[in-house]
């Protein structure tokens, strides 16, 4: 067993998608271990997204991610790092395989419904940007 930290995005909060979006991760094997509603401080964003700091599109998307809610959930199931990234899709919805989340929900590449953590290693830090030893018991 694997965990991994998905968001899910304003856009998809705000089009009240997030029922349908959890719904689909539990029907590919996804265990919500844990599960928590908040809105990201610009602080919190810009650390979030620190490793796009340089990139041209930081400030956009660090202004996109502070806009309203987002639902931050840690998950658990075999191999859960690769599978969530295979269930979210390409970053840019015109690339991403039909069925998929950001098929289905996204808008463009910025605003594509849902983050999921980009290696085992990442994951654990990600984990604990959200969540504390104690909101992980399982
Ligand atoms: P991910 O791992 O698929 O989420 O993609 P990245 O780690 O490369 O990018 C992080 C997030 O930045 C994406 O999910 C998008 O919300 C946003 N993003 C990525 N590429 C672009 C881009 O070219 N333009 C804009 N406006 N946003 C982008």
């Amino acid at each position: 067993m694997e965990r991994t930290l998905t968001i899910l995005k304003p856009d998809s909060v705000a089009a009240g998608n997030s029922g349908k979006i959890i719904d689909h991760l539990e029907a590919e094997g996804f265990e919500v271990v844990a599960i928590r509603k908040l809105r990201l401080s610009e602080a919190q964003a810009q650390a979030f997204y620190e490793v796009h700091r340089e990139r041209p599109f930081y400030s956009s998307l660090v202004a996109f991610m502070t806009e309203g809610p987002v639902v931050a959930m840690a998950l658990e199931r075999e191999n859960a790092v690769r599978k969530l990234r295979e269930v979210m899709g390409a970053t840019n919805p015109d690339d991403a395989a039909p069925g998929t989340v950001r098929a289905l929900h996204a808008s463009s590449i910025e605003r594509n419904a849902i983050h999921g953590s980009d290696s085992p290693e990442n994951a654990l830090l990600e984990l604990a940007f959200f969540f504390s030893r104690a909101d992980l018991v399982g």
